[in-house]
């Protein structure tokens, strides 16, 4: 395989929003299909790609507990819309004819793999794309720590968080601010004492202890994964 990047292995970071286009909830095949046409182009150029999806189109802790149900459960719910995601994808990726397989941290054998991190290292070497999904497995933590961890265990390059409606990391919020200005670099301590929005905190302090950098990028234009991939386009490296 030829690779057009200076990274051989990443893990791409997608929100469960970015799975239902316009509409306000669930899943949207189009755009399912887009996002899986973005990664298949990725991984014929041979990068190695493991993928973290967050459930926030369908369920997220906070919102359950906030309605009154015991927090653990309700996040246990949103683990479970994570492994929803994650199976729309791999079928997405598969009618392209990407090989793909979804491991999960809560097992779960009839519906997917369990996570095994030397399978899914077997997996990568082969071409495949692996999507984790279940987040962590544990209620309290979000999918951006799912995905600093994974990409930590996996030996990634860097993490993309693939965004909808914004290129980078701005210094305030560009929807509010006029002025705002997009950093090409900035540092883990920079983002958490500003409390910049580019993950949780315990995400960017897991990053930063396993020195693992966060690029930040728009998922909107076509190509979009690609063009970083090779070093070109607009983004934000969040890094020691
Ligand atoms: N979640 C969890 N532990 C994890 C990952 C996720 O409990 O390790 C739950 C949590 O309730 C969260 C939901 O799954 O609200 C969906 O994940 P997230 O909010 O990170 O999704 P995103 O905002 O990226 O769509």
């Amino acid at each position: 395989r030829i690779t057009g990047s200076a990274y051989r292995r990443v893990l791409l970071k997608i929100s469960g929003e970015a799975l239902m286009g316009d509409q306000g909830y669930g899943l949207h095949p189009p755009t399912v299909e887009r996002i899986a046409r973005e990664v298949r182009t990725v991984a014929q150029m041979g990068v190695e790609v493991c993928m973290v999806i967050g459930g926030g189109n369908i369920f997220r802790g906070l919102q359950g507990s906030a309605q009154g149900m015991e927090r653990t459960t309700a996040d246990y719910m949103g683990m479970l819309a994570t492994v929803m995601n994650a199976l729309a994808m791999q079928a997405a990726l598969e009618k392209l004819g990407q090989f793909c397989r979804v491991q999960s941290a809560i097992p779960m054998d009839q519906v997917c793999e369990p996570y095994i991190r030397r399978r899914a290292v077997r997996h990568l070497e082969k071409g495949r794309v692996v999507i984790f999904a279940a987040g962590t497995g544990n209620p309290y933590f979000t999918t951006d720590t799912a995905a600093t961890l994974r990409a930590s265990e996996m030996g990634c390059g860097a993490i993309f968080m693939g965004k909808n409606g914004t290129d980078g990391v701005y210094d305030r919020d560009p929807a509010l601010h006029d002025d705002a200005v997009r950093y090409d670099r900035v540092s883990y301590d920079e983002v958490l004492r500003k409390n910049l929005r580019v993950m949780d905190a315990s995400a960017i302090a897991l990053a930063r202890d396993n020195k693992l950098p966060i690029v930040v990028f728009s998922l909107d234009a076509p190509g979009g994964f690609r063009s970083i991939l090779a070093g070109e386009g607009t983004a934000t490296v969040v890094g020691g």
